[in-house]
């Protein structure tokens, strides 16, 4: 089942400077912004309600993010579901013949663990699965 949304994630240049909007403008609470080494990117998570906003800057030239940023620049960047079970998830999705970035779940912040579905298969949006660690 998907549950709900989790979060949205939205590319930056610079967290600082987009705290500057989101936080200080915009009134939205931070967490700590934590660093994600094998994605390659900080990320701030902004609480709204029951979801999240996380702002993701690249740490590398060659992150995905820093990809992203050359090719559209700042914005939306995916979308993230909440889902329990996401190793059934995911290998139902891969038997309707959906296409999958990754087979199996990899860590993501906040003791989640999370897989991407790919845009070719959702009509252009980037989807991430994300499932809560208990
Ligand atoms: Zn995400």
């Amino acid at each position: 089942m998907v549950n709900k949304i989790n979060h949205i994630g939205i590319a930056v240049k610079s967290i600082e400077e987009a705290l500057k909007f989101y936080s200080e403008r915009l009134g939205l609470k931070s967490r700590e912004v934590v660093e994600i080494p094998e994605q390659k990117v900080k990320v701030a998570a902004l609480q709204i309600g029951e979801s999240r906003i996380e702002l993701l800057e690249s740490t590398t030239p060659d992150s995905p993010i820093a990809k992203f940023l050359e090719k559209k620049g700042e914005g939306i960047h995916h979308l993230a579901f909440e889902v329990t079970d996401i190793e059934k998830r995911l290998k139902e999705l891969k038997e309707k013949g959906i296409r999958l970035i990754d087979e199996k779940p990899r860590q993501g912040a906040h003791n989640t663990r999370i897989a991407f579905i790919h845009p070719k298969s959702t009509h252009g949006v980037l989807i991430e699965l994300v499932e809560k660690e208990t």
